[in-house]
């Protein structure tokens, strides 16, 4: 058998070796030091919209403080894109608030403008005004920000930016995950750039910055013993891990021209087959990353439904993974209130990630390409 073709793996740089050296080199094997320093100036340098970025341990940490900055306390509703990985979601249940999931729409597969609104005003009438939203780039692509925004502002309503898979995404020249009240990053093994696990908290103050360092490390009050006013949390980033965070920075353009390269591959390779529909964007002002490389599968027009894509796939030693499972649909969150149509579960029903690595070898697409030539000629 082949080796298997991965959806999304870690690629190295080549510096990334030097900086952990240089850690050891001072002893500075802690959650602290000269490497995350650096990896946060060169991410803030990256984002180019003058903030203050905080790195953490994963993403997941920079949602779970977002929202303890937002304010998000027990019983408090958030609304969030229903459309993404748990992770979005989860660190609402962390503070005993009560997620209100939304749909998405069918340019961006991101949040729908329309149903948000719909979602806030009937919060609105009945004087439970939610207390922030979570909005997602999905696969890299921007959602539709100024719209989002515009409501969001109309009821005054914080918004905190998923970008864990949209770094190097931008909407209308600004980067993602600049536009929130916050914004997070993940440097997941499988994401554009990775630090083997880690995340980031963007800022537009330093105030909110030193907030988040200071939960991040314990909450740790300024005396000589251990004195704590409020509970803290052990979320900061490794010094290690930042140093394959700054090897990493330095070719992430690099990345993100290879996998946007990844999607025009599979443009060219779907022109000849009747229903399917490769993920792009809907206008130029939305420039993705292309993360993760995705499509949509009209059965009766293909021939084949996704699965039929995947299985076969698999059966060549190819991953492929369906779109993300719709977050109202899972059985953690049975009950709660939902807002929309059916674009997501759609998406869910017809939708199918393909491997999208930076590191795929000629040999590799080759291989892709049969598999998928072969499909469509059964
Ligand atoms: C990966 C991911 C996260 C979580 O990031 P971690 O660094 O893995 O904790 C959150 N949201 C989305 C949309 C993600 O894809």
């Amino acid at each position: 058998m082949s080796d298997k073709i991965w959806l999304s793996s870690p690629h190295m740089g080549g510096r990334e070796l030097q900086f952990i050296h240089e850690a050891f080199d001072a002893n500075w094997v802690a959650p602290l030091g000269p490497n995350v320093n650096g990896f946060e100036e060169d991410l803030e340098k990256f984002l180019n919209a003058d903030v203050k970025v905080a790195a953490l341990s994963a993403g997941t940490a920079a949602l779970h403080l977002a929202l303890i900055e937002c304010g998000v306390g027990h019983g408090d509703e958030v609304i969030c894109q229903t459309m993404t990985f748990s992770a979005s979601a989860n660190p609402i249940a962390y503070q005993g608030a009560i997620p209100v999931f939304v749909d998405s729409e069918e340019d961006t597969w991101n949040m729908c403008p329309k149903a948000l609104r719909e979602a806030i005003t009937d919060h609105v009438a009945k004087g439970r005004v939610p207390k922030a939203i979570i909005v997602v780039h999905l696969y890299g692509m921007p959602a539709k920000m100024d719209e989002i925004l515009a409501v969001a502002h109309e009821f005054d309503i914080p918004v905190i930016e998923d970008a864990a898979e949209a770094l190097g995404s931008t909407y209308k020249g600004k980067a993602c995950g600049t536009f929130g009240k916050f914004g997070v990053l993940s440097f997941n093994g499988n994401k554009i750039i990775t630090t083997s696990g880690g995340g980031a908290l963007v800022c537009h103050n330093k105030v909110d910055k030193d907030k988040a360092v200071f939960l991040s490390t314990q909450a740790r009050d300024d005396a000589p013993h251990y004195q704590h006013s409020h509970i803290g949390y052990n979320y900061r980033m490794s010094n290690i891990c930042a140093g394959i965070g700054r090897g990493q920075m330095e070719v992430l353009t690099q990345r993100v021209d290879a996998r946007r390269a990844m999607t025009a591959f599979y443009v060219d390779l779907f022109a000849n087959y009747p229903g399917v529909k490769v993920f792009v964007a809907p206008t130029s002002d939305f420039y993705s990353n292309h993360w993760l490389a995705a499509i949509t599968i009209e059965p009766d027009e293909a021939g084949i439904t996704r699965e039929d894509l995947r299985l076969a796939l698999l059966e060549l030693n190819i991953e492929s993974r369906p779109l993300w499972k719709p977050m109202h649909l899972q059985p953690v969150f049975e009950g709660t209130s939902y807002y929309g149509a059916k674009v997501a579960e759609e998406l869910f029903d017809k939708g199918l990630c393909l491997p999208s690595g930076s590191n795929l070898t000629d040999i590799e697409l080759e291989r892709i390409k049969l598999a998928i030539d072969q499909v469509f000629s059964k």
